[in-house]
């Protein structure tokens, strides 16, 4: 079953507004094993809407409108579905006598424009709104040949998700067959997302009844199995079965495949708990950006320490005791400084590991030698320590995130 979801209102039109409804809506339908195909948004128009109507019809069988059911002139919802199937619309004597029973019990005087929410399409059921005027409606319907649902659902969202659930899902289930869905999240780190998908393509295309979606962000890939199936045994096999495959295709790389969808920050926090080990930082480039992602987690004292910002030559060598000269002879940005940030900062916070990051994340202080985007990021733990130089493509705001990710994804592997 195709649906497509319309969302009606001019303001939607405009940067101030979103829709944002039909994002709980499909998640609603995806439940029901109901993929969304389309999503349309249309201003206030009569022939637009219409139009849009139209396409809907002849290419999805649930078409859902929200909005433009209320009493103004712009509310044009009803007329528009009615233009479209060819059909007529009726003031319906049970819907009026609902409007005056509300508007009585709160002492409102009803106009005549309020009655238009009484309008009916013909062979509609009454969807009942107890948190708004304009009810909803709908309609089982044949056009063309096909048989077609027609969900007209109101804009405001404390009405449309409530009506939504309480009389259109009920509806839909005994319409569709039994499904059950089963998701499985993955996600990996520091791969690039068309280097990720050359590797996994070939595999999850082969899974036809499985959706994968990739979601990629900043050094985060986040891939998404969905099954539906007519038992939540089998929906759960073909997630898990796909989800093995890209695992072991992407390695390493994977840091969560759970159906929580975790973070790398959470995962680094997790293994160091699991551990018993502790983590500090001396970041330069970052700023703190490491230290916020990792205490914005609760519970992330008991493994995060601390650390500093050392910005400064000065800083870097008071508070991560890296020597002075080592700084004069190899420079701010250097592997040897952020190997000494991590040792030093280690052995100043006395923790298990210790991170040290520096950089130049622009768009000013680049050279030829040293240029925008080059960051060293080291690890320490006592014993070893591990240095990684990375050239990092983008503007500030992303060097700096892929600094920090860079820097989480080397404890992370540290430690697994
Ligand atoms: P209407 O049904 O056109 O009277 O819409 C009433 C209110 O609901 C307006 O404030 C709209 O901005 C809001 N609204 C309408 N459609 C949506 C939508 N798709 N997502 C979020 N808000 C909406
Ligand atoms: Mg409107």
């Amino acid at each position: 079953m195709k649906c497509e979801i319309i969302a009606i209102g001019s303001e939607l039109l405009t940067p101030y507004r979103q829709d944002t409804n039909s994002l709980y809506l499909t998640e609603r339908l995806n439940e029901l094993g109901v993929s969304v195909a389309f999503k349309t948004i249309v201003g206030d128009r009569r022939k637009d809407l219409t139009n849009a109507i139209c396409s809907a019809l002849g290419r999805a069988d649930i078409i859902i409108t929200m909005g433009g059911l209320g009493p103004t002139e712009d509310d044009l919802t009803r007329e528009a579905w009615a233009d479209a199937l060819g059909i007529a619309l009726k003031r319906d004597g049970d819907i009026v006598g609902q409007l005056y029973a509300r508007a009585a019990a709160r002492r409102w005087q009803l106009t005549e424009n309020n009655l238009k929410q009484a309008d009916k399409l013909a062979g509609a059921e009454v969807l009942d709104n107890p948190r708004g005027t304009a009810p909803g409606q709908w309609l089982d319907t044949v056009f063309a040949t096909h048989r077609k649902l027609g969900i007209l659902l109101p804009g405001p969202p404390n009405e449309i998700k409530p009506m939504f659930d309480e009389q259109c899902v009920p509806r839909l289930r005994e319409i569709l067959p039994p499904k059950f869905i089963a998701t499985r999240t993955l996600k990996a780190a520091m791969i690039g997302e068309s280097h990720a998908d050359a590797r996994i393509a070939p595999i999850y295309t082969r899974f036809t009844d499985v959706e994968t979606t990739i979601l990629a962000h900043l050094g985060d890939i986040q891939l998404t199995l969905i099954s539906s199936k007519p038992t939540m045994e089998e929906a759960e096999a073909r997630v898990n079965e796909l989800a093995s495959l890209i695992e072991e295709e992407l390695e390493d790389h994977v840091y969560s495949s759970s159906t929580r969808a975790e973070s790398l920050e959470q995962i680094v926090l997790y293994y160091l708990g699991m551990r018993g080990a502790t983590l500090s930082v001396a970041e330069s480039c970052t700023g703190g950006l490491l230290s916020e992602r990792l205490t914005s987690i609760s519970g992330s004292s008991r493994s995060f320490v601390g650390g500093a910002i050392v910005y400064s030559n000065e800083l870097k060598t008071e508070f991560a005791g890296v020597p002075e000269e080592l700084i004069d002879e190899k420079g701010a940005v250097s592997r040897e400084v952020a190997a000494a940030l991590a040792e030093g900062i280690r052995r100043r916070c006395r923790s298990t590991y210790g991170v040290g990051v520096t950089g130049i994340a622009g768009p000013g202080g680049g050279t030829e030698e040293k240029p925008v985007g080059l960051v060293y990021i080291a690890i320490s733990d006592g014993v070893q320590t591990e240095v990684v130089e990375k050239n990092f493509a983008g503007d500030r705001e992303r060097i700096r995130f892929y600094a920090s990710q860079q820097a989480l994804d080397m404890v992370r592997r540290k430690l697994m």
